[in-house]
């Protein structure tokens, strides 16, 4: 049999057919009216997509790098951040921070679970000195979704800055970022701005810029006051040569979703995550993240009881070539991730629900065949004639 392959990952995850062939384009060399262009309207795209009047920075990196770019510009050695963390990406965020010798506070917060905003206003009290509040907006590794919104209202009223890890987030998910409050907000392109990895963006607030004037952590390659003069240049651009082919990507992502617009974005993941889970749900499987704070992008599955959860990652893959991710860290066995962050549609979730159900009655697992499949269809077709 051929082997096609389905990429239902939370990132990398499937291109669309305009992204793909800017990747096949002669190359283009960065210093020239045609790339300045290009920059100039991804950069706009960007500020769209994030809601943001602030300054959009971009760097030739995958999403860790700007990560890692919010804490080396805003910080200096010895400074106070609090890190909320409750899956494997807030706690790179905790490790960079430590890297970099701050002094982090932690708020740990069980995984699948999300930050309560009160609790990261009690400690902002509690220590006035914290200079940032550093949060996940999706925790891609728990399907879990924080409440940006809320930890922004209080955020803003103290002297701390507000830095967000939405890379799996916007551009899928509702994320206001002036609005909310956010000061540094961390995207990356292989979710939901459906590029290659390998690029990575941020915006950067008034308020936080502030602190990066006055930061003293050590940075080269990812300073912001760097970047940040090339963009004010007569001819916008990067310090250093970017990715063009990248750059390329990205730009036609930006440009699709929003085509498409930000909110009927937002609305069809949504859809994706519903289908998802009322499928997972008819199959008799759990999902791991609690009801109102599961994120649209990911629906983390709990494997059922007795069935090792990489196993159905092993087989879907090998036998059906659909692509999910395992769980990580601690979760490794116990969960699976479908992922529907980007370029998807309806009919992706139909394939990712036919190749589990095929799979988990080979692990032995009762299923009627059909069951998830018929689920999906009944929530999309709710979806589809009632809105
Ligand atoms: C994908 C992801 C990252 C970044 O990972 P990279 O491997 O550096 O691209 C960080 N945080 C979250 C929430 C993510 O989903």
């Amino acid at each position: 049999m051929i082997r096609r392959e389905y990429l239902m990952t939370p990132g990398p995850t499937p291109l669309p057919p305009e992204v793909l062939l800017t990747q096949a384009e002669p190359m283009m060399h960065h210093r020239t009216p045609e790339y300045t262009e290009l920059f100039v309207q991804l950069i706009a795209n960007l500020k769209e997509i994030f809601l943001t009047k602030n300054e959009v920075l971009v760097f030739s990196a995958s999403g860790t790098g700007a990560m890692e770019a919010a804490v080396a510009n805003c910080f200096s050695p010895g400074d106070s951040v609090l890190v909320a963390h409750g899956g494997k990406f807030g706690e790179r965020f905790r490790d960079i921070a430590k890297s970099y010798g701050l002094d982090v506070v932690e708020y740990a917060y069980e995984w699948g679970d999300v930050a309560d905003p009160e609790v990261i206003g009690r400690m902002l009290k509690e220590k006035p000195w914290i200079k940032g509040v550093i949060l996940t907006h999706s925790e891609t590794s728990t399907g879990a979704v924080n409440d940006v919104k809320s930890v922004g209202e209080i955020v803003r009223e103290t002297p701390a800055i507000l830095i967000v890890d939405s890379i799996s987030g916007v551009g899928a998910l509702e994320m206001r970022t002036d609005e909310w409050g956010v000061d540094v907000l961390v995207c990356g392109s292989q979710k939901a701005l459906m590029t290659p990895p390998g690029m990575a963006a941020v915006a950067v607030s008034p308020k936080a810029w502030e602190l990066v004037e006055k930061s003293s952590l050590p940075k080269y390659y990812f300073s912001f006051s760097k970047a940040r003069k090339s963009m004010s240049d007569k001819s916008p651009q990067t310090p250093f040569t970017p990715a063009v082919s990248l750059t390329k990507a990205m730009s036609v992502g930006a440009k699709l979703i929003l085509e498409e617009g930000l909110e009927n974005v937002w609305k069809r993941h949504q859809m994706l995550a519903m289908c998802t889970r009322s499928a997972v749900e008819a199959l008799g499987l759990r999902l791991f993240t609690r009801n109102l704070e599961r994120s649209y992008a990911v629906t983390a599955v709990n494997a059922p009881p007795g069935i090792d959860g990489t196993k159905i990652v092993r087989i879907m893959n090998r036998k059906h070539g659909v692509i999910l991710a395992g769980g990580q860290s601690q979760l490794k066995g116990k969960i699976f991730r479908i992922g529907h962050v980007g370029y998807y549609s309806f009919f992706d979730i139909i394939v990712s629900i036919s190749a589990l159900e095929l799979t988990l009655r080979e692990l032995g697992y009762p299923v009627e065949m059909g069951t998830g499949v018929a689920a999906a269809e009944e929530s999309y077709y709710e979806y589809i004639n009632d809105k």
